[in-house]
C-alpha cells in the first residue's frame, strides 16, 4: 500500500486531532493553510465520489462535526475538493479540506 492517507487510515502513520467514525477519518493537515485545516477522507481508498456512495453523507456528517468541533460551526469555514494539476491536488486518495479560523479570502488565488 503507498498511498499515504490509506496508512493514515489504517494508522500506520501517526495523525494528530484524529476523529473516526465507520467509514471516515478526519485529520490535523501536517501543513496547515488555516489556524484550524483538518483533512477528512473515507478510509476505503476512493479517487472519485461515485465510489463513496452512502459515506459521501458519513463524510459531510464528520465535516459538520469536525466543524463543531473545533469552533467553526457559527464563524463559518470553508470546505474545499482539489481536483487534478491544475487545483492543486497532491493526494489521489479523494479527500476534503475544512478550513477555518480566519477570515478567508474569496474568489481563491
Ligand atoms: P491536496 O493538495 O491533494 O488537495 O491536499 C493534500 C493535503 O494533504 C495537503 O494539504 C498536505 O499538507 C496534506 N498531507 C500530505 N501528506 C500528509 C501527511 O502525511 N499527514 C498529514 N496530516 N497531512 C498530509
Ligand atoms: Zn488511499
Amino acid at each position: 500500500m503507498s498511498c499515504i492517507f490509506c496508512k493514515i487510515a489504517a494508522h500506520e502513520i501517526k495523525s494528530s486531532g484524529v476523529y473516526e467514525t465507520e467509514n471516515v477519518v478526519a485529520f490535523d493537515d501536517v501543513s496547515p493553510k488555516a489556524p484550524v485545516h483538518v483533512i477528512v477522507i473515507p478510509k476505503k481508498h476512493a479517487e472519485k465520489e461515485v465510489e463513496l456512495k452512502g459515506t459521501l453523507f458519513e463524510i459531510f456528517d464528520v465535516i459538520e462535526e469536525v466543524a463543531i468541533k473545533k469552533g467553526l460551526a457559527e464563524k463559518g469555514y470553508r470546505i474545499v475538493m482539489n481536483r487534478g494539476k491544475e487545483a492543486g491536488q497532491t493526494v489521489d486518495h479523494l479527500h476534503f479540506h475544512v478550513l477555518g479560523g480566519r477570515a478567508l479570502s474569496w474568489p481563491p488565488g
